[in-house]
């Protein structure tokens, strides 16, 4: 027996949004499909209808748009680890996506998916946190707002957006220019491809010397019900000399700010706490690295593998 009644594919977003509001509530969107379905086998759908948005055009672009880089919704993550605008110019991002599941999975499954299912350890999602992303909210009437990325996050896997009748259109962040850059780590199980006992990803600017660090966004997951800006390790990082000291610093404010759990099937909030001791400086160290143009730090998308993004870079002694 099926599990839905009807299955629409749009080619403009008003056509999305038209069928959603003619179902009213009972219809769903969906994109690539890889938390849906999986949701769809724990418990019986609420809606008769799914609405698949990967055909319309203007969500599956990524482009320059004046300081921005805007990504459309439905592009995906391998799509997104091969551009050459966001491996430049947010590279966390890249670096994000490039361990999302395996490649199967990155083939099909969408940025604006991982936002809209709004867990506190998506990648994707942790990775534009740090890069300050907005993501644009198309609603009911096609009226579309930007909004900042952290109003869309209300509990874990609860999102702002009702994918029952609105459309996450776009994700943008402001590309990294000179003597900024950005960088995400992660530890995972070995043996596992979904979600990661601990992600990390942190922008920052330095100054003209490339001595001390102007300014600093550091995102974290799983270590809150939403995914999580690690605010006081920022304002940490903001104005300190750009060194060791100084980034393990931030990680014992990051350690106060923010509460991991244990989950049962990844990691005990004792271990995620000395992960965060352990990857945060290394992340910000990497981040400063590429801010200065150092070469060992350059990303190297094409060496990771799903378990960890991290083990690559190490510091000339
Ligand atoms: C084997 C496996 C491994 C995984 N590994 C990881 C991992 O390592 N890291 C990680 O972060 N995630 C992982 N995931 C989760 C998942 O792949 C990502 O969250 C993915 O980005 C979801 O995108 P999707 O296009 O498949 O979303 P879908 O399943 O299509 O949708 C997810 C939710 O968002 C809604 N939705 C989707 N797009 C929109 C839109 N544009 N507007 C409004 N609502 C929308 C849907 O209604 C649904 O509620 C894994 C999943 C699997 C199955």
């Amino acid at each position: 027996m099926s599990k839905w009644q009807h299955y629409h594919r749009p080619r403009h977003v008003p056509e999305a949004l038209d069928i959603l509001a003619r179902y009213q509530g009972r219809a769903r969107v969906v994109a690539g499909g890889t938390d849906l379905f999986v949701e769809l086998l724990e418990r019986p759908p609420a809606f008769e209808a799914l609405v698949d948005i990967t055909a319309i055009p203007e969500l599956r672009t990524i482009r320059a748009d004046g300081p921005w880089i805007v990504i459309g919704a439905a592009v995906t993550h391998a799509e997104i680890v091969a551009s050459e605008l966001v491996r430049r110019h947010g590279t966390a991002l890249a670096e994000g996506c490039s361990v999302i599941g395996g490649p199967q999975v990155r083939n099909v499954a969408t940025l604006g998916g991982n936002v809209v299912h709004a867990l506190p350890a998506a990648d994707g999602t942790i990775a534009l946190l740090a890069l300050d992303a907005e993501a644009q909210v198309a609603s009911p009437g096609g009226g579309r707002r930007w909004v900042p990325l952290p109003e869309l996050f209300l509990g874990p896997g609860r999102s702002a957006v009702d994918a029952t009748r609105e459309l996450l259109t776009a994700l943008r962040f402001r590309a990294t220019g000179e003597r900024e850059a950005s960088a995400f780590g992660r530890v995972m199980r070995p043996q596992g491809v979904a979600l990661p006992i601990l992600a990390v990803a942190v922008t920052v600017r330095l100054d003209h010397s490339g001595q001390r660090i102007e300014s600093a966004r550091v995102s974290l997951g799983p270590v809150a019900p939403v995914p999580f800006r690690a605010r006081g390790a920022e304002s940490r990082l903001c104005g300190a000399p750009a060194a060791e000291e100084s980034y393990r610093r931030a990680a014992e404010v990051a350690l106060e700010e923010c509460s991991p759990r244990t989950s049962r099937h990844r990691a005990t909030r004792e271990y995620r706490q000395e992960m965060i001791a352990t990857l945060l400086p290394r992340v910000v160290e990497v981040a400063v690295a590429r801010a200065r143009g150092e070469a060992w730090a350059r990303p190297r998308l094409e060496a990771t593998d799903h378990f960890s993004s991290f083990g690559a870079w190490r510091a000339p002694s």
